[in-house]
């Protein structure tokens, strides 16, 4: 099994290392493994004293607010990232591209918000696909699209009345969504914890690696200059409103920066934005490729995405070349983010997914990897000023790889001093967890009460 004990240092752990160590090699994913990425040419020796834009934080929101301030803008813009570019969530997720951020449906979006802006959501996922669309033409592979769709499944007879429920609500808004009964769904999956879906054509799997060089590669050639393995150790806002940033590899002072950090920003980076979203650690497992017959044991098309209701979500995919990639709820403490546990608990999800598969599951998976993802207290992301001259995009609460692709976007025009489209994405702070110093403990109690209740 390849996994991240042989890295030289501790596995980074936002709550409690003042910044990522930069000599941390990426992740040691299936993606690393198998992609033949083109990164751009970064700088790791310098950084200029001064800069009218920083961006900290090199992954998918980071490298399109570079692109857009570079691109649409024409400034200068300096992204310092903490390690490779893409090292965080950005090289390392599990690739399913949906259209849709946070952990809120169009009709809870209506009953908090009123139909208009559930509606006025809809066209900004859209707009942010589109946006994905982009960098995926820009990609010669193509990100290694799998354009099956993705399958939401109830995981036991007892959730499929609140599913169907979903859909009724869910169909008004997407009336391309198709309700599958069980029958139908057998057609697609094999597994006693399929009891109905719903399934959104749309949807797509791709490679995230990729998809992360690509927009660097955009970001690069728009004239951003990248600068990688160049953590900010420490941040001082002057009176005179500029930004000084501290690296290792010197100071730069900027009129404006951009924190693009999200589930990997140190607790105390800035004080503005301490205490307002709780890292949590998603983990995935990748099995060797699937024998014929355990393929056909499974009945996995394919390509669909797919995710349980359960409240710890599994998720899983098969990738191009057979394997199985299963995810879902990784450690608590990011020093027990590698323990065997915790690839044991994913592979006692397989089996119980696909108890066909008692033999893939017996065995160690070929690659196992955790990393941070940012959650917001009240299940939604934020892109906003905390500060004067700070900008930051955060909270997608797991759900980002689309969203993220605009939402870089959008920071830069908020720094820019554009009026964002009126959403509640962009017209409020990321609400301040009560208790910061606790969020593990509650972690962990939610944890438990999820486990109980849903499985
Ligand atoms: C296992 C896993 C599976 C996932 N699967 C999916 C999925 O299938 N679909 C989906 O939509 N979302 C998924 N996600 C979430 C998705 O990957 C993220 O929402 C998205 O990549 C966030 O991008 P980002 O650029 O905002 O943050 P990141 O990609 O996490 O980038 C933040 C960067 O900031 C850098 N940084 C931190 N501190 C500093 C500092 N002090 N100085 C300089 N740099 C710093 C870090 O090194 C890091 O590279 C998954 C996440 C994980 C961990």
């Amino acid at each position: 099994m390849q996994h991240a004990s042989s890295q030289p240092s501790a596995f980074y752990d936002p709550l409690h290392h003042p910044y990522p160590d930069p000599q941390q090699p990426h992740a040691p994913s299936y993606w690393q493994q198998h992609s033949s990425t083109q990164w751009p040419v970064t700088s790791h020796s310098s950084i200029p004293a001064q800069a009218e834009l920083v961006v900290i934080g090199g992954g998918y929101s980071g490298l399109n607010a570079a692109l857009e301030l570079a691109e649409r803008y024409q400034q200068q813009v300096l992204l310092l990232e903490a390690n490779h570019i893409g090292w965080g969530c950005s090289s390392r997720n599990a690739g399913f591209a949906m259209p849709s951020t946070g952990r809120l449906s169009y009709a809870a979006w209506a009953q908090r918000a009123g139909e208009a802006t559930a509606r006025a959501i809809q066209v900004e996922y859209a707009a942010a696909f589109e946006r994905l669309q982009g960098h995926l033409h820009a990609c010669p592979e193509q990100l290694q699209q799998q354009p099956g769709g993705y399958l939401k499944i109830a995981h036991s007879a007892k959730a499929v009345a609140l599913l169907a429920k979903q859909f009724t609500a869910l169909h008004h808004y997407e009336p391309q969504t198709r309700w599958l009964a069980q029958a139908p769904l057998a057609e697609l999956i094999n597994s006693p914890q399929a009891h109905a879906a719903i399934h959104f054509p749309h949807s797509y799997g791709l490679n995230p690696l990729l998809l992360a060089s690509s927009v660097a590669r955009q970001a690069a050639a728009a004239g951003a200059q990248l600068v990688s393995h160049c953590p900010v150790q420490h941040w001082q806002s002057l009176a005179d409103g500029r930004q000084q940033l501290h690296t290792p590899l010197g100071t730069v002072t900027a009129n404006k920066v951009i924190i693009a950090s999200n589930g990997y920003t140190p607790n105390h980076l800035h004080a503005s934005i301490h205490g307002r979203s709780l890292p949590v650690l998603s983990s995935v497992l990748v099995t060797r490729p699937l024998r014929a017959d355990e393929r056909a044991a499974c009945g996995l098309s394919g390509d669909q995405l797919v995710m349980d209701t359960r409240a710890l979500k599994y998720y899983f995919r098969l990738l191009p070349d057979g394997r199985l990639l299963f995810g879902g709820r990784g450690a608590i403490r990011g020093k027990d983010a590698n323990k065997a546990l915790y690839a044991q608990h994913l592979l006692a999800g397989l089996a119980t997914t696909f108890p066909q598969l008692a033999s893939l599951c017996a065995e160690p998976p070929e690659y196992f990897w955790s990393g941070w993802v940012s959650v917001a207290l009240d299940d939604y992301p934020r892109i906003y000023s905390p500060a004067a001259g700070i900008y930051t995009s955060m909270g997608y609460c797991g759900a980002g790889v689309t969203f993220s692709q605009l939402a870089g976007a959008r920071v830069a025009q908020l720094a820019m001093g554009e009026k964002l489209p009126e959403l509640p994405f962009y017209q409020s702070a990321l609400p301040r967890i009560p208790l910061p110093q606790l969020r593990r403990l509650g972690q962990w109690a939610y944890y438990q009460w999820a486990r109980w209740q849903h499985n």
